[in-house]
């Protein structure tokens, strides 16, 4: 019933030449789109040239952080009205980097996802604990509590909409996974949120992406979980191969 989606998220690498060669190999080779959505999260500077690139194919391209004001004398920032502008499809919010590195706030994710609705942008809606959490036992009520805060006054239609992305900050970039139990488990009592704040209707039609050192080896087993309808992958979505691969399993 949910449509998995695979979304590369290449942070701070390649340069415009490599991501436009990217695209240009991807582009033909992407699954068709009703049986999963394939999804590149670009640094800002590619994102006009890679929406023409992909245009009228099946892989959509997302940024990686956005304003939630819609214009304004904000130095150094993009607007979802830009990115709309441009035909870009998806954003991803609140990574953890940007939480940690840049100060972004529940608060700022929060006004961030109902600009991306404003402006039909799909938010991927990231959220995660550290190891020090996870091994204080507070795993679910820090995912709980940074998802219903990111998903307040949201409707229904766009919570059902939006794509949350369980990413535990220890699995990211580290090449250590949660066992596919244990991320289903958590992804479990995102969905469960879901629930709480909006409905158990809602929750059923939420995806919920798995990040944090995926890759095409362990892939197929966490997308057959219950609660895993997809992947927010880093390292492994840099490569043409490695990123084929990752949407075989979708
Ligand atoms: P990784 O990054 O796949 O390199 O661990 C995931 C992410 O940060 O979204």
């Amino acid at each position: 019933m949910r449509k998995p989606i695979i979304a590369g998220n290449w942070k701070m690498y390649k340069t415009l030449s490599e991501a436009v060669d990217f695209v240009e190999q991807v582009k033909s080779q992407v699954p068709a789109n009703d049986k999963v959505e394939a999804v590149v999260c670009a640094p800002a500077l590619f994102l006009p040239t890679l929406v023409e690139a992909a245009k009228g194919t099946d892989l959509a391209i997302g940024a990686q952080n956005m304003h939630f004001e819609t214009e304004g004398a904000f130095t150094g920032e993009i607007s979802p009205t830009q990115l709309a502008d441009i035909h870009v499809q998806y954003v991803v919010l609140g990574h953890s980097e940007r939480r940690e590195y840049f100060n972004e706030t529940d608060e700022a994710v929060n006004k961030k996802a109902h600009a991306a609705f404003a402006h039909n942008l799909v938010p991927i809606i990231c959220v995660g604990e550290t190891l020090e959490e996870r091994e204080a036992g507070q795993t679910v009520s820090k995912v709980s509590s940074q998802v219903k805060a990111a998903i307040k006054d949201l409707s229904s239609e766009q919570v059902a909409q939006a794509v949350i992305a369980y990413e535990p900050i220890w699995a990211i970039g580290t090449g250590k996974t949660a066992t596919a139990a244990d991320a289903n488990e958590v992804c479990g009592e995102v969905r469960h949120a879901i629930a709480e704040e909006i409905g158990a209707e809602v929750a059923e039609k939420t995806r919920i992406q798995y990040g944090g050192s995926v890759k095409p080896a362990n892939v197929e087993e966490l997308l057959s979980m219950e609660h895993i309808d997809g992947a927010l992958v880093g390292g492994a979505s840099l490569e043409v191969d490695s990123y084929l691969k990752l949407l075989e399993a979708g």
